[in-house]
């Protein structure tokens, strides 16, 4: 066993030099650490190693799988209490970096792999749960980052995996041999999966009988061969290769999503957690959306960032007093608050699981991610509104660095105080960076379809709504009688 992994730049050194079969824009990427688009998104998961040194209550726990405490992104929720420091934690998060910090997928995932694992033991007499908790152990003792990967290509949505013409579209196992699986397929939008040790493929939907080699859980390490990681672009994303630190808006950290070809990987059966039981498939994903659709509280920390730039650019433009303006940073905070209530509520509301972990309540937790799906957007609409069309039609840095544009744009281009004016482009910038730039990816669109899209969501609050014990409670109180 190699040593912990124990801040955030020991973190970045265990990245380098692994050889990755990465991809951006038609390239092979020779060292993603040291790659001017990536590095920023590194930096936001070395940012969760640093936050565990810097408040360890927050954001280590005591484990009792190994005894000591650990990288809460590590952790097996063991009370109601460590459900809720899991988003208070995040909120934090979210604040320091204005990003999507990458390492919840794997956490949620772990703690919805731990209940599901030991229900499908006990009907189905495996071996699923010690596996887990032995891979767990051996994660949390070299405090490493584990990606959970869900999201197949899914070809034709209307169809399942073994109905789509082309096998591949969904991740399956292509060969049983005495000593594990051969898996192949893909995984779609992977966040931090080029940043992680690890990562753990799931099914990612319901499956049928006929899907039985799709039901297939097990982790694989990121340096396997047989993965390659095709990186997805994001909005602005080349300014990192300009030089220009302002015109990234965020120039230390951002988040990231590859698309993973698995060509035929083996994964020995020590590392397998699901083979074959389809009808645990559900289960599994409803545990993980349960776990993950109250995780999105993230996105109030974010948008705390945003409003406190929309608040400081109110402020240089001389409007900060003006009544409007302080009523659209209340409602920015309005919307903000309520994503997080539903989300902290949803973890207040925790249950203990037959495994003995706690996962939170699932009809809050939908309702958290359903708003996380609509108001981050009205927030960028707001944050817009108060920063002005400067948001969208500022000159670049070098404008302001140019002997002939320079001093003109310093002039011009000044709120409220003479000299603010690259203060002030500094603050568009942000605001231009999650409301359409790189973290407009975490912060909007990640919004909108991580964990489910909006639909997942109203169907799973549809099926917990109780609508016939509602109808009862009113026909009482009515006075009708069937
Ligand atoms: C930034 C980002 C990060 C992500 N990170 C991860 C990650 O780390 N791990 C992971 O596993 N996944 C991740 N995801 C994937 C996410 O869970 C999916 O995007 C989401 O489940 C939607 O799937 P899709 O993108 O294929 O969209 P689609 O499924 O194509 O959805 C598009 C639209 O079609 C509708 N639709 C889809 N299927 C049907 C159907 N059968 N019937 C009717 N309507 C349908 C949807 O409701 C939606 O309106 C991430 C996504 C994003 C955008
Ligand atoms: S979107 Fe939020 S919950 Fe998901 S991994 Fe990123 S920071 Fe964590």
């Amino acid at each position: 066993m190699t040593n912990p992994i124990t801040s955030g730049a020991q973190y970045i050194e265990s990245l380098r030099g692994r050889n990755l079969r990465v991809f951006f824009m038609g390239e092979r990427v020779g060292e993603p650490v040291e790659h001017p688009v990536i590095r920023p998104s590194i930096n936001a998961v070395a940012r969760t190693y640093d936050l565990a040194n810097e408040d360890p209550e927050l954001a280590t726990a005591h484990s009792s799988l190994i005894g000591r405490r650990v990288n809460r992104f590590l952790h097996v929720t063991e009370s109601a209490l460590d459900v809720v420091m899991q988003n208070r934690m995040q909120r934090r998060l979210g604040q320091l970096t204005g990003t999507c910090f990458q390492r919840c997928v794997g956490m949620d995932a772990f703690n919805a792999l731990y209940a599901v694992t030991f229900d499908l033991d006990a009907r189905h007499g495996t071996t699923y749960h010690p596996r887990l908790k032995s891979f767990l152990r051996s994660c949390q003792e070299q405090n490493l980052v584990v990606g959970g990967a869900m999201t197949d290509p899914k070809g034709d949505r209307s169809r399942g995996p073994s109905a789509q013409d082309d096998p591949g579209l969904f991740t399956r196992v292509v060969e049983r041999r005495a000593d594990g699986v051969v898996i192949r397929g893909a995984k779609a939008h992977q966040t931090g999966c080029v940043n992680s040790h690890w990562i753990v493929v799931m099914p990612t939907l319901r499956l049928q009988e006929a899907d039985r080699d799709y039901a297939i859980v097990a982790a694989i390490p990121v340096t396997d061969p047989g993965l390659t990681f095709i990186y997805g672009r994001q909005s602005c994303d080349t300014r990192a290769l300009e030089g220009s630190e302002v015109d990234q808006g965020n120039a230390k950290y951002a988040g990231q999503e590859a698309l993973i070809v698995i060509d035929d990987v083996f994964v020995p059966w020590e590392r397998v957690f699901m083979d074959g039981e389809v009808e645990f498939a559900a289960p599994l994903v409803d545990a993980f959306t349960t776990y993950h659709r109250r995780s999105y509280v993230c996105k109030t920390g974010v948008g705390d960032v945003l409003i406190g730039a929309a608040a400081t650019v109110a402020e240089m433009n001389g409007v900060s007093k003006a009544s409007h303006v302080r009523d659209k940073l209340v409602e920015m905070a309005h919307l903000n608050e309520t994503i997080y209530g539903a989300g902290i509520a949803a973890s207040h509301e925790s249950r203990r699981t037959r495994a003995g972990n706690f996962i939170n309540d699932d009809v809050l937790a939908n309702v958290c991610k359903h708003n996380v799906t609509r108001f981050p957007f009205e927030m960028a609409r707001l944050a817009q509104d108060l920063a002005g069309g400067l948001v969208a039609t500022l000159p670049s840095a070098k404008d302001f660095a140019s002997e002939v544009t320079g001093p003109v744009l310093r002039r011009l281009l000044r709120g409220r105080s003479p000299g603010d004016a690259e203060a002030r482009a500094r603050m568009l910038r942000l605001i231009e960076n999650m409301t359409m730039g790189r973290n407009a990816v975490g912060y909007l669109t990640e919004s909108l379809h991580g964990a489910g899209s909006p639909q997942a969501q109203r169907i799973q609050i549809e099926r917990a709504m109780k609508l016939e014990e509602k109808k009862n409670l009113a026909k009482t109180l009515a006075g009708v009688n069937e």
